[in-house]
């Protein structure tokens, strides 16, 4: 428990705990006296300021102390630490809830934990999972390993197909012939997430002529997602290729307006009320050869 009253002889020692900040600071660093804080019994800690370009609002503590009945002080440590002013680092974060959507790229390896809230056990046939599935037991030995590194290697190899009729055929149907899949939380998660991006509330889908469960565009997924979510498949979308909502929709729905008909050419004017002179042969024929100019052209007329 601490003393409220520094110990005396500790409490003077201030020039030795500069000595000793000094040493372990660069030199001119140490700077105004702060105060004393009495850690304990015959325990005092003396802060310092310190001038150290990139440890503004530190300290330098240096704690000294003494034997009971002595009256020699020594000096017990020497650190730096922050003061309520001083520039910290921000606190650090796990790099698992660092991770961010998009920072994954070609060859990273992101292996789901075996207690992912967003998975639950698939039906697979067999009594256990694939080895390079989270939960297989080889997966859990070599994650017990202490820096076990993980590598990308092929996938395991294909499991051959059940038997028609079977009860693994009928799983692998319904899509759960896999060690695990998703778990209700998962789905939930995951529908959240896709209603945020191109769902109802997006202003794209506020300003759009109708919505994707009537656009031809709209591809419908499998799964009790299936009820309120499509894949767009309008290359003219801004959600080509993603997973929509029935609820979204935008600019481009396949019946947002009918596009108008180009005009069509008028009819051609036939003229009845004049005679247009037509010749029926050419210069040559008419002259049996040669063509003589002013040779007066054999006319038909038309009325
Ligand atoms: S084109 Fe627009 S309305 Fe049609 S499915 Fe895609 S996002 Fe929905």
């Amino acid at each position: 428990m601490r003393s409220r009253t520094p110990d005396r002889l500790c409490a003077e020692a201030v020039e030795l705990a500069r000595e000793a900040a000094a040493e372990a600071a660069r030199p001119g660093t140490v700077g105004e006296y702060v105060r004393a804080v009495a850690d304990a019994d015959r325990v005092v800690t003396h802060l310092f300021e310190c001038q150290e370009p990139g440890y503004r609002g530190w300290r330098w503590a240096v704690t000294v102390t003494r034997a009971s009945r002595a009256k020699v002080v020594t000096v017990d440590e020497t650190v730096l630490l922050p003061g309520p002013d001083a520039l910290l680092a921000p606190e650090w974060v796990p790099w698992s809830e660092r991770l961010r959507p998009g920072d994954l790229g070609p060859g990273d390896l992101l292996p789901s934990e075996a207690e992912d809230l967003r998975l639950e056990p698939g039906y697979s046939g067999e009594d256990s999972p694939p080895p390079n599935s989270a939960v297989s037991e080889e997966m859990q030995q070599l994650a017990a390993v202490e820096d076990a590194d993980v590598t990308a290697g092929p996938p395991a190899a294909q499991e051959t197909p059940p038997a028609a009729g079977s009860i693994a055929a009928v799983a692998e149907e319904l899509g759960m012939r896999r060690a695990r899949v998703l778990s209700r939380y998962g789905l939930h998660v995951a529908a959240d997430r896709w209603d945020e991006a191109f769902g109802a509330k997006t202003p794209m889908a506020q300003a759009a002529p109708a919505s994707c469960v009537t656009c031809g565009f709209m591809m419908p997924i499998a799964g009790s997602l299936r009820q309120a979510f499509g894949v767009c498949a309008n290359e003219f979308s801004p959600a080509d290729g993603r997973v929509v909502s029935l609820a979204y929709g935008c600019g481009a729905h396949s019946e947002a307006a009918v596009m108008p008909k180009p005009p069509r050419p008028a009819p051609p004017v036939i003229d009845e009320t004049v005679v247009e002179p037509l010749p029926l042969r050419g210069p040559a024929e008419r002259t049996g050869g040669s063509v003589e100019p002013d040779a007066p052209a054999e006319e038909l007329g038309h009325s």
